[in-house]
């Protein structure tokens, strides 16, 4: 467990999926974490983490930039339509563009800002009913809405469901990329980031292997 350890395995499961080294992004998820803990995984030099709540990122990450520079904020948790533009000015990445509002909104507010956070489709691939994400029948239809919106997703992001195998998931999240042209694949977390990682991940999303529990569960 930490961060030492999951570099190391993260290393190895690139070497072992035959990708390059480095081609994996981590995403340290620090939702709900004490600062303390957050703050030690910024000293020892990680600068790319992950959030689920606008409100929490936002009172946390404008002082732990202007104390560690540079740092990239992933938000990874459902995204309500009127959080968007409070999202675009904290976050450097949105893994969660789920529905054609949400995409709607990004659009006007990147037209009005120039640049646009770096954007993952939300795919549900175990078409679950309380889930959120884009069902798969219909990922082609909202990636033209998306595009029509002169918005260009980076790549698929999904959350297999709890209790099944992932690898299945992972696999059709890869198939549907390569169909549609897309290179960035946000795939794996704590229990299963080195299935995702041979199956093509290039973004994981790893909190509780990192940090240790959450205080509560979100
Ligand atoms: C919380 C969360 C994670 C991290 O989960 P761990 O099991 O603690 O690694 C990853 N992705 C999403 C979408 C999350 O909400």
């Amino acid at each position: 467990m930490g961060l030492l350890d999951i570099t190391e395995r993260l290393r190895a499961a690139e070497r072992a999926a035959g990708r390059a080294p480095g081609s994996v992004t981590l995403i340290a998820v620090s939702k709900v974490q004490p600062m303390e803990r957050v703050e030690a995984v910024l000293e020892a030099g990680h600068r790319i983490f992950g959030e689920n709540y606008v409100q929490e990122a936002a009172g946390k990450w404008p002082a732990l930039r202007d104390r560690f520079g540079p740092v990239a904020v992933h938000m990874i948790g459902p995204l309500q339509t009127k959080k968007a533009k409070l999202a675009v000015d904290l976050f450097d990445a949105i893994h969660t563009l789920d529905r054609p509002s949400l995409a709607q909104k990004l659009a006007s507010l990147a037209q009005a800002r120039g640049v646009c956070p770096d954007l993952f489709v939300q795919v549900n691939t175990g078409e679950e009913p309380q889930k959120a994400g884009v069902l798969p029948a219909d990922l082609e239809g909202f990636l033209k809405d998306c595009r029509a919106l002169d918005l260009s997703p980076a790549g698929l992001m999904c959350i297999p469901p709890e209790g099944e195998d992932s690898s299945p998931h992972f696999a059709m999240l890869a198939r549907m990329a390569a169909d549609h042209g897309l290179t960035g694949l946000s795939m794996g977390m704590s229990g299963d980031f080195e299935a995702a990682i041979a199956h093509g991940a290039t973004h994981i999303r790893v909190g509780s292997a990192i940090f240790g529990a959450r205080s509560y569960p979100v």
